[in-house]
């Protein structure tokens, strides 16, 4: 069984050494309640529990599944029991409004934790993740009615949260939901309709599903403008919010899929189920926007969470596993064999696994700063700024992480040679568990035409801006400095072409719309890999800084710096291919009509 100790040393280095959380933990309203001392013994238990807890029920989870049963969903075994030592050590409220039995921390501790959550189980994580995201829903548009009525149960886990947007014939465009609502006599709404792939829409862990419902109303307008948001709870709350009667909602089937097998994915009928508007009629896309961005940096994490795990396992065979000698001679005489991890290519694929996460956890509690800020600024201008970088980088997080997350897990696998494939060692695991983080939540495609089309180009590249500009600024102030030229130079070069991509993609967008299109996942993966450049530039002089100090730990900041150099010279280039896939623009694919693809062979 693959083993797991939460990356606690690596959590540190970035919190206090690259992006100084102390200082921003001070500027946040519940500074007197995040001291450094309360962060550490949140992660030291956090890793205790998801390594203690979740761990070992990982692999049963993948092996037991779902099973309905006369419209019940049960777990996996031991699934509801770890759900009810979760609720019992009050994570679900970690971050919850303490208006409603929320704890008030930052957003930031939440996402820190979800990522030891999602190495040591993916998919039991998913069940509170969707919790969090149907919260944030409720609390930024629902009524105070319905904030009392459901935010203290979600934030407590006696209720869980569930996000109903997809149907059989609508998934990335939800324009053409069928879902309908009526409004009934009592004042709220009737929903009948299908929706399908629901994740933990029904599941034995906790007393009542909240679900969030897309649906039109009945003078809705086409499109998506004619979307409105329902809460529409499995169990309807009673005169004392506790769950009364069952509503008209019920999990049809289960999808039987790759991966995430412990986690419910489930075919949900809404058959005339009593629900209640969130916000405004016909405003509902909106609304699901505060969950879906939530649920996005969640998936990324998941990517994250994935990588780590799959490097650690790894690292672990690499270093024991004996086979042929190391080409310059024997690295262990006395051993039949040298370890693989005297190798150059074993080599690659393990720092290929450690470049990416260790890479992707700077970019993700840079991100949960930011989100911090979205959350707390009292600051106007700073709480607008910080959810404009946000909302540029809430697709590179998605999307990047979970394209690289496939690749650096699949590495893993490769590390174990035949044994990764076989699945005594669980590495098959996370390459099946991490294929799903790369398509919902948005695709990996529509998270790219988000971040080039309607962040960067519907801007005038003015959302671009304020992060370039950062890492320009950074490249400045090191440029003098020769230790860090390996660096500074080839980012501050980058720097400027993506600014010049951007505004040659933009000036052809102008002739032709599908230049866009044609352009947005290699751009995508090209602002992925400059932004992971940027802070492994951050770590590299972190490193060296500690270094000039004679730290106890030097092994650690050595093998920062050789990361960042192994990242800078063998993932970083794959920006030239990206970038010569963008300037080439949409001709090639545009070219052939759809039947001419080759389906139509005479056979
Ligand atoms: C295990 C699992 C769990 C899920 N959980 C949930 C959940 O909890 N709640 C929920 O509502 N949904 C959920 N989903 C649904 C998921 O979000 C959708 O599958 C996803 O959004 C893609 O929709 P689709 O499958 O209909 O693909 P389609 O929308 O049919 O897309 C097919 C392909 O076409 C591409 N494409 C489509 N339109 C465009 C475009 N305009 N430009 C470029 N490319 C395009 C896509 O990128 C994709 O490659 C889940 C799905 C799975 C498999």
């Amino acid at each position: 069984m693959p083993s797991y100790q939460a990356p606690l040393r690596d959590f540190r280095f970035v919190m206090d050494e690259i992006l100084d959380y102390p200082r921003h933990y001070a500027q946040l309203p519940q500074a007197d309640e995040v001291t450094p001392d309360v962060v550490s013994a949140i992660l030291e238990e956090g890793a205790r529990f998801t390594r203690e807890v979740l761990l070992p029920l990982n692999r049963t989870g993948d092996e037991q599944g779902c099973r309905l049963e006369g419209g019940e969903v049960l777990t996996p075994s031991g699934f509801k029991e770890a759900y009810a030592q979760y609720v019992e050590g009050g994570w679900p409220s970690l971050s919850g409004d303490t208006a409603y039995h929320g704890q008030g921390l930052p957003t930031s501790l939440g996402m820190m934790l979800s990522e030891m959550v999602c190495s040591t189980n993916l998919a039991w994580g998913m069940y509170p993740g969707l919790s969090q995201g149907a919260a944030d829903a409720l609390r930024h548009h629902g009524s105070d009615e319905q904030k009392a009525q459901y935010l203290t149960k979600l934030n407590d886990g006696t209720w869980t949260g569930s996000m109903c947007l997809t149907e059989p014939q609508c998934g990335t465009d939800l324009g053409l939901i069928k879902t309908r609502a009526r409004p009934d006599e009592a004042g709220g709404y009737l929903i009948t309709g299908t929706k399908i792939f629901i994740s933990a829409g029904e599941h034995d862990l906790a007393e009542n599903i909240v679900h969030l419902v897309l649906a039109k109303l009945p003078d809705a307008p086409e499109g998506t403008k004619g979307i409105s948001l329902f809460v529409v709870p499995k169990y309807l709350p009673d005169a004392e919010g506790e769950a009364g009667e069952r509503n008209a909602v019920s999990c049809g089937a289960l999808e039987h899929k790759m991966g995430i097998h412990g986690n419910a994915t489930c075919v949900m009928n809404f058959d005339g189920a009593r629900g209640y508007l969130v916000g405004e009629p016909h405003k509902g896309l909106a609304c699901m926007f505060t969950m879906m961005n939530v649920a996005r940096i969640g998936v990324g994490i998941q990517g994250l969470g994935l990588m780590e795990v799959s490097f650690q396992n790894a690292l672990a065979y690499a270093r024991d596993r004996l086979q042929m000698r190391a080409l310059s001679g024997a690295r262990e005489a006395d051993k039949p064999a040298d370890p693989i991890i005297s190798h150059p290519d074993v080599r690659r694929m393990l720092l290929t696994q450690k470049a990416f996460a260790e890479g992707g956890r700077m970019l993700v509690l840079y991100a949960a700063q930011l989100a911090d800020s979205v959350e707390c600024a009292t600051d106007a201008a700073e709480r607008e700024a910080a959810e404009t970088e946000l909302g540029l980088l809430t697709p590179i997080v998605k999307a990047f992480l979970t394209e690289v997350g496939f690749e650096a897990t699949n590495e893993g696998v490769q590390v174990f040679g035949g044994h990764g494939y076989i699945r005594e060692w669980g590495m098959e695991q996370y390459v099946r568990d991490a294929r799903i983080t790369r398509l919902y939540e948005g695709t990996t495609g529509i998270q790219a035409l988000d971040l080039l089309g309607r962040k960067v180009l519907m801007s005038q590249g003015e959302a671009l801006k304020p992060f370039t500009k950062q890492i320009h600024k950074f490249c400045k102030a090191h440029e003098a400095n020769d230790a860090m030229a390996e660096f500074v130079m080839p980012l501050a070069k980058l720097n400027v072409e993506w600014g010049d991509l951007t505004m040659a993609v933009g000036m052809k967008a102008m002739q032709d719309r599908e230049e866009v299109g044609a352009a947005s996942v290699d751009y995508l993966m090209y602002s992925g890999y400059v932004t992971l450049a940027f802070f492994w530039a951050r770590a590299a002089q972190a490193a060296h800084q500690a270094l000039a100090s004679n730290p106890d730990d030097a092994a650690f900041y050595r093998a920062k710096l050789e990361t960042a150099r192994f990242y800078y010279q063998r993932l970083l280039p794959r920006t030239r291919a990206h970038a010569e896939m963008i300037r080439a623009g949409s001709e090639t694919l545009m070219a052939m009509q759809a039947e001419d693809f080759g389906l139509g062979f005479a056979i």
